[in-house]
């Protein structure tokens, strides 16, 4: 069983500030050990559950958040960026389950810890009308594969976020509870692991019990991907993408019938805007 592991930063018990979680930041060290130590429990908990291979993309601001030297050496990494897919770079059909580490709210989130949907530029992102943020969206570039959803780690926010999304089948661990958007209640760092590593262990021996189940977030055909941004300068030039339209001032939409496409678009569009 080959196991895809997203790991963020946001979602982790003791980060709870956006101060921890930028690289240089004087806590930024701290934020480093604390991911890493949530990202080996789910490693061990894969392999506790039947994992035969474990490939962990570092999904968060640089990507260079995760030490090669101090991962659990029975996984392989996807270290650094840009990658052109992000926080889903190599994720396809040859894997059998996906967990997401670290996760954490979409942008506009009430008490959700460091809420944003990839960078400060977008205000909100919707498929269909639905609004989503990096969960939703990677969830279903998973389910565009084929690849369920198994484990997903964060504050309550976000396991509510995850439970909308993805059913009650999919393993949540909340590792948190956040009292703001730069405060939080945070577990003791053995039981946030240890919950993480069961939760890991306990997924997939549902998904090798499992045959189907609303955890597997298919894409529509076609998805129309709204995006509105903070200001009208960032939506000038995420409207420069080819087959994107600009709806309203601050909001640019584009729609395929492969929703491979639509993710390349939304990556296209962030990090133009990101030029405003
Ligand atoms: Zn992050």
């Amino acid at each position: 069983m080959r196991i895809y592991i997203s790991a963020d930063m946001e979602g982790v018990s003791g980060v709870v500030h956006g101060g921890q979680t930028a690289p240089g930041a004087r806590e930024y060290d701290r934020a480093c050990a604390l991911m890493i130590g949530e990202v080996n429990a789910a490693i061990a908990g894969a392999y506790d559950g039947g994992a035969t291979a474990v490939l962990v993309n570092d999904s968060h601001w640089n990507m260079r958040n995760l030490h090669l030297e101090a991962l659990d050496s029975r996984a392989e990494l996807l270290s650094g960026s840009p990658k052109p897919l992000s926080m889903v770079q190599g994720l396809d059909a040859s894997f059998d389950a996906v967990f997401f580490v670290g996760y954490h709210a979409r942008a506009g989130s009430f008490a959700a810890s460091i809420d944003h949907t990839c960078t400060g530029s977008v205000y909100w992102a919707a498929v269909n009308g639905r609004e989503m943020g990096e969960l939703g969206l990677n969830a279903l570039f998973a389910g565009l594969h084929g690849v369920p959803i198994a484990l997903v780690s964060g504050d309550q926010q976000l396991i509510a976020e995850a439970r909308d999304l993805l059913g009650e089948e999919s393993v949540t661990v909340q590792v948190k509870e956040a009292i703001g958007r730069s405060a939080a209640r945070c577990l003791p760092i053995a039981e946030a692991r240890r919950r993480i590593q069961e939760g890991a262990k306990l997924a997939l021996e549902r998904r090798r019990t499992n045959t189907g189940g609303s955890w597997l977030l298919r894409p529509p055909s076609p998805a129309t991907l709204t995006v509105a941004f903070m200001n009208t300068a960032q939506a000038e030039l995420a409207a420069l993408v080819p087959g994107s339209e600009r709806i309203e001032a601050r909001s640019v939409q584009f729609t395929h019938a492969d929703y491979r496409e639509v993710y390349r678009a939304w990556r296209a569009m962030y990090l133009l805007a990101g030029a405003a």
